[in-house]
């Protein structure tokens, strides 16, 4: 049995405690945030998170919390229909549903459902010493703890990685995105459907059922540089502006949406990294591959994360080989997601008026076994 220290208390340092704990290991997780408030909007976990939630015996105590997104809807700015999935059959197939859930929902059963006594609120990780056999972990608050092994799970902008990689820091996408979610139930939008508009002067929308009537949306504008000034004071009216010539229920989406419920980031990501094992640590979840949410497989690929960490565990005790195996499985297959996000948001996001005409015509026209086998990657591969 081996003892792990992990680094965050997000969806995937909480996945990978339940990993840990699941291997017969001990664990304990320090979190720099002094409590787990409501923050985040909405996540979708595809089926292929479902089923790795379902490998760490936690899809029961998740699903009860979301709601399946049953459609996956492209259109243009006026509504037409660009391409349409239905995700279901995959669900059919794999047994698990697309689940449109709020980050904070998520991240609390994941919590409630560890041993009480196993994350720390209020430890921001400083540093950590490597020795041939353990790693010793340095807090802000004076703590430190010891370990057989530490997982870095801190994040886009993770310490434990700025350590090992002090080069490898986020790229910004070149747009920026406002989120909420908000109680749409008077809007009566179809179940399970989600809908994503790529529109005109490098604009795009796009919403999920999260459950209980709640949907969660988002609104990209494009933006030269981050945290721009012109878009600091933005607030709701701001939106609905600039989005006024969106098909509904976009307007009502935006007209239902509360100064108060905005959230407002960047999009950024993560060159992808050579390596995720270092030793007797190991990079996790976006402090290993942050992802533009353009595939909506961030936390996706966190929670597959935990579960290849559990099947890794279980073939050796080695901790260092368990490790560098992980890296052999999770490598390629989170390389090609942030990839491919980035090259679907550079698509989406376009603004040249004609070439937005082309992409569309493009997308109307593009056969459906084309987005049908990069779904079927998506769900039915590990
Ligand atoms: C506040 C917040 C809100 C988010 N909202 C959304 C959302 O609405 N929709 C969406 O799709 N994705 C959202 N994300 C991102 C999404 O949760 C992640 O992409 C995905 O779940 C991968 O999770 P992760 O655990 O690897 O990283 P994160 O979710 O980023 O979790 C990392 C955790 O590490 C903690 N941490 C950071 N630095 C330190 C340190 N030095 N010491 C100790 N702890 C540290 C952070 O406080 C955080 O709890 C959000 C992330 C955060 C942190």
């Amino acid at each position: 049995m081996a003892h792990f220290v992990i680094i965050g208390a997000g969806i995937g340092g909480l996945t990978a405690a339940h990993a840990v704990l699941q291997q017969g290991h001990t664990v304990q997780v320090y979190e720099a945030a002094p409590e787990l408030r409501e923050v985040g909007a909405g996540i979708v976990l595809g089926a292929n998170a479902m089923r790795a939630l379902h490998q760490l015996s936690l899809h029961d105590a998740v699903r009860p919390h979301g709601t399946p997104v049953t459609h996956l809807d492209l259109r243009d700015q006026a509504g037409q229909l660009l391409q349409a999935a239905d995700t279901s059959v995959f669900t059919r197939k794999v047994g698990f549903d697309n689940l449109g859930i709020h980050r904070a929902a998520l991240q609390q059963v994941l919590f409630r459902a560890l041993p009480a006594g196993t994350v720390h609120l209020g430890y921001p990780f400083e540093q950590f010493e490597a020795t041939s056999t353990g790693v010793m972990a340095h807090f802000a608050n004076g703590r430190m703890a010891t370990a057989d092994a530490l997982l870095g799970v801190d994040g886009l902008r993770s310490r434990v990685r700025q350590q090992l990689l002090p080069r490898a820091t986020p790229r910004y996408a070149g747009y920026t995105c406002w989120r909420a979610v908000v109680d749409a139930t008077r809007l009566a939008l179809p179940a399970g459907e989600s809908c994503e508009t790529w529109g005109e002067r490098g604009r795009r929308f796009g919403y999920v059922p999260v459950g209980g009537g709640r949907v969660y949306w988002f609104a990209c504008i494009n933006s030269p540089q981050p945290q721009d000034a012109r878009f600091r004071g933005f607030r709701t009216a701001d939106l609905q502006r600039e989005f006024a010539a969106f098909h509904a229920p976009v307007p009502a989406l935006l007209a239902l949406t509360r100064d108060d419920q905005l959230l407002w980031n960047d999009i950024l990501d993560l060159k992808p990294l050579a390596h995720l094992a270092y030793g007797r640590t190991l990079l996790l979840g976006d402090a290993g591959h942050a992802t533009t949410p353009n595939m909506g497989q961030g936390a996706g690929m966190a929670v597959e994360d935990a579960a290849v960490l559990a099947q890794c565990l279980a073939e050796t005790t080695d901790l260092p080989a368990a490790f560098r195996r992980f890296e052999q499985r999770r490598l390629p297959r989170t390389t090609r997601i942030v990839r491919t996000s980035w090259q679907l948001g550079r698509v989406g996001q376009l603004e040249n008026p004609l070439v937005v005409m082309l992409r569309n015509t493009v997308m109307r026209y593009l056969p459906a076994a084309v987005s049908r086998s990069q779904m079927a990657w998506l769900y039915e591969t590990v």
